[in-house]
């Protein structure tokens, strides 16, 4: 019947979907889970330390990517002028212009 074997279709993988299924590197990734991993106190504060840091760095660039997609990048977020882009360069995430950046020492 042509509903059966459109059902058998719909629920058999086809060859390329059971190739991809299990890719090379989650079969590996499952491989080092298995594996006993023995961290000291002091890796695992060094480690959570990273992570930490690394979470932090790709909030950073996430807001970065974020403003590029909504085309204010660049832009102050005061009076949006151009930020230079010499202050751009230095800074990437520079948000404000010189003139409503805080002066170098200033508490913001
Ligand atoms: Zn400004």
């Amino acid at each position: 019947m042509a509903y059966e074997r459109s059902v058998e279709h719909l629920t058999k993988p086809s060859p390329e979907v059971a190739l991809n299924h299990k890719p090379l590197q989650i079969v590996r990734l499952q491989r080092m889970e298995n594996e006993e991993i023995s961290l000291s106190a002091s890796d695992l504060e060094n480690l959570s330390v990273k992570v930490t840091e690394i979470e932090s760095r790709l909030a950073r660039l996430q807001t970065i990517v974020r403003k590029i997609d909504s085309d204010a990048y660049g832009k102050c977020e005061a009076c949006q002028a151009e930020i230079d882009l010499e202050v751009l360069s230095s800074n990437p995430e520079a948000s404000l212009c010189a003139a409503h950046a805080p002066e170098p020492g200033e508490i913001v």
